[in-house]
Formats: structure tokens, C-alpha cells, sequence
């Protein structure tokens, strides 16, 4: 027998994390939110920061802003998150840019880091921008592209990899959590299989970062990257992250030398002089706004902490299958997502006929799923501010739907 609503509204009164939706702004629309693993909510004290940097920051100190602190944010911001969320050690990680612009960053970076090697392993069911971007680099540095064809259930597997590498293979880059299925990547194996190889290891946190626990420096990631804007919640267009481990930065270079990443930016000097420290990944003028939102909503990660937020994201998904399998499955929709909760991320995704129809059905209904092509509905469970009975109501209001359909 499958859980009623009053179970669902039980399990919210013994969640240790359910103090953590008051911490966002949640109002009556819509009645089910499972798009958090695309943006995430915004939290409140994101709202008092932002304007206190309006008005007191911005308005009162106008120019002299910038010494007072803000030219030191993209690191400091890089050092906090990297401490709520990433596993890794302060000095390696900087916000700046978007995941596109980084990944862009990174992957020349890499080809320097690998002088001499020209292929590199990628994934062709990664998510767009990630395969534009090694097919662009590819191009201009001469390279060849090795390209996985992962199964979407299972997600690229450590053999798969295994294979690909070689003396030639400069750097292999791969999403940790693949966006379609929700699929986990095993990273710590396939890093160190890169490492065997003799070629870097360079991981898209994207759809990882704020959801699942990370240990960059531990697990030996050279370089990585990812958005602050789904499980992170810093806001539509919030600036991403990039990280560089300890032992490449002072050899790393990218391709965008502006200013900021220079050793003294006030010298104005004649030419490049790369700053010797993760600053030398910065290229120009920071988002100030835009370092403000994602540091409170790190502090609120921090907070509530990455272990308590994965067991109740494999608490949610747990229970997002089980529903599914209950309701959805009879109408023709399966779960396309791994059914080991080791295995799989904080989305769930549903397949099955008329796809798209039903999506916008539950959109109508306002119950907000994320519909991607050819026929997948994946349902976000943000652990900090989905909640059971939330879940549950969207569950049931999509059996309603494929019922009449
Ligand atoms: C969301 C996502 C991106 C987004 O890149 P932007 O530059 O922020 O648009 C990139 N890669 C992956 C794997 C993603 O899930």
C-alpha cells in the first residue's frame, strides 16, 4: 500500500531539515515545485543581503565599494562554497562568469596542463553547452574528441572510460550527475583511472553541487565547475564556480586574460602578468549582486549541511519511484533514473507517452515539473525546500492526469 497524504505530512513533521523552508520564500503558487534541480528558490536572508548591498553597499559607499571588500569576492565566495559544498580546501575556487564561460576556462587550461596529448574523452549525451564547448576547443586546439554514448539509465561507467584513455588523452571531462536520468557518476574511480592515464580529470558539478556531498580535494578532481543556481538557489543567472586544485594553479593558464586575473591589477601594467594564486582564473569585473545572493545561499547550505541534505534527497527520491511506480507506471510511464539511491542524483525522471502534454497538464495545474526532449519529465526534489506532502500532491495531481488521458 502506498503512503497517504497524512503519511507525507508525518514524515514532514520529523524531518530535521523542515525548519529550512522558512528559511525561503514559498508562497501558495505553485502547489508543487520540482523544478528546484533547474533553479532553486530564493532564500530570504538572499533578499536581505541583496539589499543591504543596494542600499548601504552600493548607495552609501558607491566607488569605495570595491576596497571595502568587493574586489576579494569572487575568491571569498569561491573559499565559503567550497566549504559548504565542494570538499575542498580554501585558495582553489573562485565564482565568476557563467558554467559555459568556465567550462570554456578550464578546458584550454587543461590542454596546457597536457602539452603533447591531443584527444579528449567527453560524453555525447552530456548536456549541450558542455559538448558545444569540447567540440570548440577540440577544433581550435587540434584535437580529437573520443565521444561515450553512456546508456541514459546507467550513466557513463568507469570501463567505458577505461577504454577511451590513452597516452594521448589529455583530459577527460564528465558530468558528475548526468541531467537527463539523474544517473551518479562514480568520480573518485574514474579520476583516478584519468590519473593512470597520465591525463586530468575535469568534472561538471552542475546538477551535484548543493545535493551531493563532494570531496574535490580528497577524490583528487584536478578541475571543476558548475552552476550555483539549481541545488545551489543563488538566483536566475547567478555567477558559477570553478575550481583548480592546489597543485596545477601557479602552471594553470586560460584563454580570457583580462585584468582581473593579473598579479596586481592596480600596477596597470604593459603586459599579462598572471596572478600566482586561483585569481589568475578571473578575467574581468565581478558581478557584485550577483556574489552577494550565492554567498548567502552557500551560508544557508552550510547550515543545514551536505550529509543531512543528501539523506533527505534519498529520502525524497525514494519516495518519488515508489509513487511513481504506484501511479504513473500502470498509464505507461516508467522511471528512467537508477533505482539504487547510490546511483543517482536529486531528480527523478519519468518516461512514457504523450510526454509533453502531460508536463503541461501539471504546469496547468500548478505543479511544476521540468520537461525535456524527446519525452522526459524530471521531477527535482530540493531537499532544503521540498517537501513530502509537497511531493506527494504533485504525484498525485500527475496519476489524475494520465488517468484521464
Ligand atoms: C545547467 C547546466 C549547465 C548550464 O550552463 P550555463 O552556462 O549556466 O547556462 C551546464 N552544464 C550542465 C551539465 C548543466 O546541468
Amino acid at each position: 500500500m502506498t503512503i497517504t497524504l497524512d503519511d507525507a505530512r508525518a514524515l514532514d513533521r520529523d524531518d530535521s531539515l523542515g525548519r529550512f523552508r522558512d528559511e525561503f520564500l514559498i508562497g501558495d503558487d505553485p502547489v508543487a515545485y520540482l523544478d528546484g534541480n533547474s533553479l532553486g528558490r530564493p532564500p530570504l536572508r538572499t533578499l536581505a543581503r541583496v539589499e543591504d548591498l543596494m542600499r548601504r553597499e552600493w548607495g552609501g559607499r558607491l566607488i569605495r565599494g570595491w576596497e571595502d571588500g568587493w574586489l576579494e569576492l569572487p575568491e571569498q565566495v569561491g573559499d565559503r562554497l567550497a566549504a559548504a559544498s565542494l570538499g575542498a580546501a580554501p585558495g582553489q575556487t573562485v565564482v565568476a562568469e557563467s558554467t559555459s564561460v568556465n567550462i570554456f576556462k578550464l578546458l584550454h587550461a587543461a590542454c596546457d596542463l597536457r602539452p603533447g596529448r591531443d584527444e579528449i574523452v567527453a560524453t555525447d549525451t552530456d548536456f549541450p553547452t558542455d559538448r558545444y564547448l569540447v567540440e570548440s576547443v577540440a577544433a581550435a586546439r587540434g584535437m580529437t574528441v573520443r565521444w561515450l554514448s553512456p546508456d541514459l539509465v546507467v550513466g557513463v561507467e568507469p570501463e567505458d572510460v577505461r577504454a577511451a584513455l590513452s597516452e594521448r588523452t589529455a583530459f577527460v571531462l564528465l558530468s558528475h550527475v548526468d541531467y537527463r536520468s539523474g544517473a551518479l557518476a562514480d568520480l573518485p574511480t574514474i579520476t583516478a583511472l584519468a590519473h593512470d592515464a597520465g591525463a586530468l580529470a575535469v568534472w561538471d558539478l552542475c546538477h551535484s553541487a548543493g545535493a551531493v556531498p563532494l570531496a574535490l580535494d580528497a577524490d583528487g578532481v584536478d578541475l571543476a565547475v558548475g552552476c550555483t543556481y539549481k541545488y545551489l538557489n543563488g538566483g536566475p543567472g547567478a555567477p558559477a564556480f570553478l575550481y583548480v586544485a592546489e597543485r596545477h594553479i601557479g602552471a594553470v593558464r586560460q584563454p580570457i586574460t583580462g585584468w582581473w586575473g593579473v598579479a596586481d591589477r592596480f600596477a596597470m601594467g604593459p603586459t599579462y602578468e598572471p596572478a600566482p594564486s586561483i585569481r589568475v582564473m578571473l578575467s574581468g569585473t565581478a558581478y557584485v549582486p550577483g556574489l552577494v545572493a550565492v554567498d548567502a545561499s552557500a551560508e544557508v547550505v552550510a547550515e543545514a549541511g551536505l550529509e543531512a541534505i543528501r539523506a533527505k534527497s534519498v529520502a525524497l527520491t525514494s519516495l518519488c519511484v515508489e509513487l511513481a511506480d504506484a501511479w504513473l507506471e500502470p498509464h505507461g510511464f516508467r522511471v528512467a533514473s537508477p533505482r539504487d539511491p547510490a546511483r543517482r542524483g536529486s531528480h527523478i525522471t519519468v518516461r512514457g507517452p504523450g510526454a509533453r502534454a502531460v508536463a503541461d497538464a501539471m504546469t496547468q495545474a500548478r505543479v511544476i515539473p521540468d520537461y525535456r526532449n524527446p519525452d522526459m519529465i524530471r521531477l527535482g526534489l530540493s531537499p532544503l525546500t521540498t517537501s513530502y506532502a509537497e511531493l506527494w500532491t504533485a504525484l498525485d495531481v500527475t496519476r489524475r492526469i494520465v488517468e484521464e488521458r
